[in-house]
């Protein structure tokens, strides 16, 4: 379900910012703007939409109006011109009420810099939102406690943040709009500050998180690798425009112009790719129903191998032409030809990561969940084609 819809939103800064309306409409650049009218564009006619549950990463180089666009979602910026709709209302028409309920409960946000309360504890810090609800005392000790576990704060609660380091002080930060518990999280650079290593932590705890709560993320960076490490998708920006939306996987493999491409052409593909970015559809068999029909579906197919799972999906093993005729000939059953020691990965695992693997075995590598359940296989062409920056090719193969 859609949460978060813009449309057409722009934001230009400075006296009577409204002429630039019709310019930009006629397509003017930003510098243009900037000589003529001395106006400037923060953010031109920005269109998305954003889903519930999901990470969405806006990322750009510094000045290219991430920090506005954002800011025009919970309009602590007002915007020039457009929409910004939450679950379909207008949050640009909302009257002082309204805008302060929906600030309240509905949209959270978190800043590089957030300014802590000096003569409050952490914990005070942290609950800082819910007391300004109204929330009890005791409910909101233990939503901040809770929140500053999740951000590895666990055990600072009653000290000051002068007591902290900045990377710490940030953590608290963090607790603060999560404790409040809303629909929608905004955070600006909230991880920028951070040492690489925490920072990744961060990444890493921010993801499990969400996938626990299911909360809708807009995440702003201008880190390449934390958008392709956290994003669901990425809206990329440059001088006020999005210029590209897209999974990680499309804005590296697919980059929609030379800017683009120039943006991510230094990415380490092994690193960032997954098994479940290249994997496909495997040819299955179930063992009941015999070499012979196993044999015929490799020929139909014109393939060398199948993999054998049960009725629930789960991988027994593969089974080859050769193993598949012998069986005939033996009069034996898939399961006693079926070869269960196959190499196996996990959707998420990096390509760089079971390079090794990939090129030691002559069979293609079967993707898993946990429960042992065949998501894809990947082979060995689909590997290299990715990490030449290729789009990964539909089609069949073994
Ligand atoms: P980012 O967050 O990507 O670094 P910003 O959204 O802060 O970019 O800035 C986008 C553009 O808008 C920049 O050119 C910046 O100088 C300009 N800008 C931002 N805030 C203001 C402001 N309050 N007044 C005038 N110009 C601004
Ligand atoms: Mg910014």
């Amino acid at each position: 379900m859609t949460i978060i819809e813009v449309k057409q939103l722009t934001k230009v800064f400075g006296h009577d910012a409204g002429r630039a309306i019709p310019l930009l409409e006629q397509g003017m650049s930003k510098e243009k703007i900037a000589q003529e009218l001395k106006l400037t564009v923060g953010v031109n006619k920005a269109e998305f939409s954003i889903e519930e549950g999901e990470i969405f990463v806006i990322m750009g180089l510094s000045g290219s109006g991430k920090s506005t666009l954002v800011r025009l979602l919970n309009r602590l910026i007002e915007p020039t011109g457009g929409q910004v709709l939450f679950k379909g209302k207008d949050v640009v028409k909302m009257n002082p009420e309204e805008l302060r309920q929906f600030r309240r409960k509905n949209i959270g946000m978190v800043f590089q810099k957030f300014a802590l309360f000096p003569h409050r504890t952490v914990l005070e810090n942290a609950e800082y939102g819910l007391e300004v609800q109204g929330v009890d005392k005791k409910k909101r000790t233990e939503r901040a406690m809770e929140a500053l576990h999740l951000v590895g704060l666990k055990g600072w609660e009653n000290h000051r943040p002068d007591q902290l380091s900045g990377g710490m002080q940030q953590r608290v930060g963090l607790a603060r709009g999560l404790a409040n518990d809303p629909d929608i999280l905004l955070m600006d650079e909230a991880f920028s500050a951070l040492d690489p290593l925490i920072r990744k932590d961060m990444q890493q705890e921010l993801l499990e998180l969400q996938s626990r709560v299911k909360k809708t993320i807009v995440f702003i960076t201008h880190d390449l690798d934390e958008a392709l490490r956290i994003g669901d998708r990425i809206a990329l920006m440059k001088d006020g425009v999005i210029v590209q939306i897209g999974t990680p996987e499309e804005i590296l493999i697919q980059p929609a112009n030379k800017y683009v491409e120039r943006f991510v052409e230094d990415v380490d593909l092994s690193k960032v790719l997954t098994a479940a970015h290249v994997m496909r559809q495997p040819e299955t068999v179930r063992p009941e129903r015999g070499p012979r029909v196993a044999l015929q579906l490799m020929r139909d197919s014109g393939i060398f191998s199948l993999y054998v799972v049960d009725k629930a999906n789960k991988l027994l093993g593969v089974i080859t032409a050769e193993d598949a005729a012998q069986a005939l000939k033996d009069n034996k059953s898939i399961l006693e030809v079926t070869r269960r020691e196959i190499p196996r990965v996990y959707p998420e695992t990096l390509l760089n990561d079971f390079f090794e693997l990939i090129s030691e075995t002559h069979l293609p590598v079967a993707v898993v969940d946990e429960a042992d359940k065949l998501k894809g296989i990947v082979i060995k062409g689909a590997v290299l084609s990715a990490l030449a920056g290729n789009a990964v090719p539909e089609g069949e193969g073994s």
